[in-house]
């Protein structure tokens, strides 16, 4: 199959608003431009993929079935007006956990490349043309450890905060923009480019 693009979006704090170690799907809210900009990106070519830490599991403040079930929420709000997520990819670890069987150093909590690789399994993606969307420096981060063309971050949800930690970040593609509107706005007008 041919390759694809993808655009690797954070969950909380990039499609919808940030209430920390949100697991009650009554509780999400979506961003007024992220129905039309997840058209967009589709429209354009792009896999949807969600990479989002969720170490609140290894935390004991909920269950792992609570992240699934705040996933299904979401994709059902999505779906109603007419965009959707390709797959959800998560990590439920941390080090500091109280959750033996999720308290590790895994591989997967970004800005480490785990949820990428477990993508990479399922779907033909270049991720040379792909980009990675979040409000944390892990995000960005992210973009740069799995060489992708560009990590870019929103300043909503933790984004405002976050920007000033991407000073110290040695990258060379990586951005700050308002949100997601302008976050797709910007990759639909590089996509294509060379930027490595
Ligand atoms: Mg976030
Ligand atoms: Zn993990």
């Amino acid at each position: 199959m041919k390759k694809k693009p993808a655009v690797f979006l954070d969950r909380d704090g990039t499609l919808m608003v940030n209430i920390d170690y949100i697991h009650h799907p009554e509780k999400v809210k979506l961003f007024a431009k992220t129905v039309d900009s997840l058209k967009k990106l589709r429209k354009a070519g792009f896999y949807l993929v969600i990479v989002t830490n969720q170490s609140g599991a290894a935390r004991g403040y909920f269950k792992i079935a609570d992240i699934h079930s705040v996933n299904r929420h979401l994709q059902k709000l999505l779906k109603a007006q007419g965009a959707s997520l390709d797959a959800f990819f998560y990590c439920p670890h941390h080090v500091k956990g109280v959750v033996k069987s999720l308290t590790k150093e895994c591989d997967c909590r970004k800005p480490r490349t785990g949820m990428v690789k477990q993508a990479l399994k399922k779907f033909p993606i270049d991720l040379s043309r792909s980009y990675v969307v979040g409000d944390n420096r892990g995000d960005v981060e992210l973009a740069k450890n799995a060489g992708m063309a560009a990590g870019i971050l929103v300043r909503t949800g933790h984004g405002r905060r976050a920007q000033h930690e991407l000073k110290n970040l040695k990258m060379k593609n990586k951005h700050v923009v308002a949100g997601i509107a302008q976050a797709t706005k910007w990759i639909l007008k590089h996509q294509g480019e060379q930027l490595l």
